[in-house]
């Protein structure tokens, strides 16, 4: 029997892309089993009709999650200079883990593509080109 889908955005069950498991889902997974004992079992994905709104939330959840971590960096790294401490140290370290963590609260999971295969190969020659450009 196949899995039950169910859309992340709309909650509705359907058919669409299939969200990528990561660790964040490993971890709200292993939390249902074993600590609030609801876990469901269905198969994630992101209907068509939900793709639009998906795209928004993943592209400011990447951002954010970028941005926050730069910002916990750069105030790590602040710290340890004037520190200049173990203190200061693991207090960045936390700054940095917190800031993250913080990003987290818009976590959108990334969904598994269907394969384009025009576009991708030209991409990539591209990108090989200029890396040997670099090397030259
Ligand atoms: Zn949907």
């Amino acid at each position: 029997m196949a899995k039950e889908q169910r859309c992340i955005i709309c909650g509705k069950e359907t058919r669409g892309l299939e969200v990528r498991e990561d660790y964040v889902i490993g971890a709200i997974r292993w939390f249902k089993r074993n600590v609030t004992h609801n876990e469901k079992g269905y198969g994630l994905v992101v209907c068509k009709d939900c793709y639009v709104k998906y795209r928004k939330a993943r592209d400011s959840y990447t951002k954010k999650q970028v941005s926050y971590t730069i910002i916990g960096i750069v105030f790590a790294i602040l710290l340890v200079a004037f520190g200049r401490s173990l203190g200061s140290v693991f207090a960045g370290a936390v700054i940095i883990l917190f800031m993250y963590l913080l990003s987290l609260l818009s976590y959108m999971p990334a969904v598994n593509m269907p394969p384009r295969p025009a576009r991708s190969p030209s991409k990539q020659a591209a990108a090989s080109s200029a890396e040997g450009a670099r090397k030259s």
